[in-house]
């Protein structure tokens, strides 16, 4: 592990003091922190293709992809080139513009949404959903599974993953037990605990939220049916079924996890979250779904929802070029060196005699340090995580920044190329032999 006076990381380290000098714990989102592997984040300066360069000088191959918006790499000189026009023709109005009309026409076009609301995180975009779902229903209660990460929304921050998993807090202070009493946390993947909640309070339930294949506790995919089962059981019940595609969204498959599942089958969600990949960088993103539900917001309805920054055309410029350059090359890139990026973990932690299990929905895959298959996420609870930590060490002393938790997707772009691929693929054996120690 690199200690923190290391010269490959002498001015990360004088940064991270800087920073946390004047922002809690040096970082703007606790997922960027190194407390769960110890260490100092690196502090990077520039980025293109698959690689970030740090302060020190360092070459990196990322694997974050700014934890998955980055489809098609960094400093995409397309998207670069549009989002330069767009700048060049001011920042921002506070009027409809013509590249919100254009990215919810592409959005529609690939998705089940009929209309779409523009946003500028995923959080208010899950926020503002189950607002809407509550207004539409008239009920007030809502269900979520247990290490499913919807955004830090009060009401959802129950057993969720990401960030508040890798700290291993349960919730949090802030947040009263008021804000999160009429929230029902079900285990992933359990019909049985799902028929129950909704035989116990089906006339209350206004929604059920879950990740279309999460991605906040690693990569967990729904077992075959899964999300037909609880699009069907919400509109038995007459309560919401949303799926959160703010992670998998135009990153599972063009079409998203619905893309895989819903499409195929033949069902849709009633409301679909949207975030990263559809703002290519930048702060966009969107719920869409039932044009008789979407019907229900301000100004059309009387649910309100509002936003300064909302559709900026910066952010939409850059969404909108990045969808239309995501064909299906694109997805078949990153699929191809997913699998082999998935086939050189496997084979090396096997050799090094490293339990771990591998895990994908659709593009989106996660190496766990754990040989039990994980289903939910008392599952992913089983993990080895100092074996993960070292393994993660390892690996950004050789040149590949993996996300820095043990329970968080590895994310891939269209500019992982052979030299990128096999840079990870080096560093592989060493790691898994640091993680075996
Ligand atoms: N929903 C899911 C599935 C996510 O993965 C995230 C973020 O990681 C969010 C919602 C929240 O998005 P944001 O961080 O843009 O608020």
């Amino acid at each position: 592990m690199s200690s923190p006076t290391s010269a490959v990381s002498a001015r990360s380290q004088a940064l991270f003091e800087r920073g946390s000098a004047v922002t809690p714990g040096g970082v703007n989102s606790p997922v960027r922190a190194f407390n769960a592997v110890g260490g100092t984040p690196r502090f990077i300066t520039s980025a293109r293709g698959a690689w970030l360069t740090d302060a020190d000088g360092n070459e990196l191959v990322d694997m974050i992809c700014s934890w998955g918006p980055m489809l098609l790499g960094h400093a995409h000189p397309e998207v670069l080139a549009a989002v330069n026009a767009a700048v060049a023709r001011g920042t921002s109005y506070g009027t409809p513009t013509v590249p919100e009309v254009e990215l919810a026409e592409e959005i529609v076009s690939r998705t089940p949404v009929e209309r779409v609301r523009f946003v500028s995180s995923g959080t208010e975009a899950t926020m503002s959903a189950i607002r809407l779902a509550r207004g539409f229903t008239g009920r007030d209660m809502i269900v979520k599974f247990a290490g499913c990460y919807h955004g830090h929304v009060d009401s959802l921050l129950v057993a969720a993953g990401s960030g508040l998993v890798t700290l291993g807090v349960p919730g949090t202070p802030g947040v009263p037990d008021s804000a999160t009493a009429l929230t029902l946390v079900l285990p992933y993947n359990d019909r049985a605990a799902v028929t129950q909640a909704f035989a116990e309070h089906g006339d209350r339930i206004a929604c059920l939220i879950t990740e279309a294949a999460p991605g906040n506790m690693g990569v967990v995919p729904p077992e075959p049916g899964f999300n037909q089962f609880l699009a069907e059981t919400c509109a038995a019940n007459g309560a919401l079924f949303i799926s959160d595609e703010v992670m998998t969204g135009f990153r599972a498959s063009r079409q998203g996890q619905w893309g895989l599942d819903g499409a195929v089958e033949g069902w849709r969600p009633d409301l679909v979250t949207f975030g990263k990949v559809m703002g290519g960088g930048f702060p966009a993103a969107a719920f869409g779904g039932r044009a008789d539900v979407m019907a229900h917001l301000a100004p059309q309805g009387g649910v309100y929802q509002a936003g300064t920054l909302s559709g900026n055309p910066i952010a939409t410029t850059a969404g909108l070029t990045t969808l239309r350059l995501a064909t299906d090359e694109v997805y078949a890139h990153i699929s191809a060196a997913g699998e082999v990026i998935k086939a050189g973990a496997a084979a090396a932690l096997t050799a090094a005699g490293v339990p771990h299990r591998v895990q994908s929905a659709g593009t989106m895959f996660s190496v766990f340090f754990t040989e039990n298959e994980v289903r939910d996420f008392d599952d992913a609870g089983t993990q080895h995580v100092a074996a993960h930590a070292a393994f993660f060490h390892s690996m950004l002393d050789a040149g590949v920044h993996l996300p820095p938790s043990a329970y968080e997707a590895w994310f891939l772009s269209a500019a992982h190329d052979d030299h990128a691929v096999q840079t990870v693929l080096d560093a592989f054996g060493p790691a898994a032999e640091a993680a075996a120690r």
